[in-house]
């Protein structure tokens, strides 16, 4: 099988398939996210796709009281806040996703370096099925 292309369309193909996959050097093993094709450090561009493990813990965070029509479409408002965050994998990179799990109104008791496991939130049918990228307090 051919190797995806170190694109945005590819690692969101990925998660269609409930996978957390980064590009890696083979060289330098230096893992890359977003993903992408060429490796600064050593200027390999034979990288390739590596899973994740999906583990990390919260480095930042926001509660988002108004938000995008789709998050509204889901019940979340100005007095029913969502949070986003920044997780730091424990492969060490770090990506932007929902966090589940958390009191998004009560942001002074989610505390940063909480344990995060990825989890995949599926929103739509059919053709307009969408997998989102989403890490749930263990
Ligand atoms: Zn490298």
């Amino acid at each position: 099988m051919p190797t995806p292309p170190f694109t945005a369309a590819a690692f969101n193909q990925f998660l269609q398939e409930k996978k957390l996959m980064a590009a890696r050097c083979p060289t330098c093993h230096t893992l890359y996210l977003p993903p992408r094709a060429l490796c600064p450090q050593c200027h390999d561009d034979k990288l390739e796709w590596a899973e994740l493990s999906g583990k990390g813990k919260l480095a930042a965070f926001t509660s988002i009281y108004v938000g995008l029509t789709l998050m509204n479409a889901e019940g979340f408002d100005r007095n029913n806040p969502y949070c986003t965050g920044i997780v730091e994998l424990d492969e060490g990179v770090r990506i932007s996703a929902r966090i589940l799990g958390v009191a998004a109104n009560k942001p002074d008791q989610i505390k940063i370096g909480t344990q995060l496991t990825v989890d995949f939130l599926e929103r739509g049918e059919g053709e307009e099925k969408k997998t989102f990228l989403a890490f749930r307090v263990e």
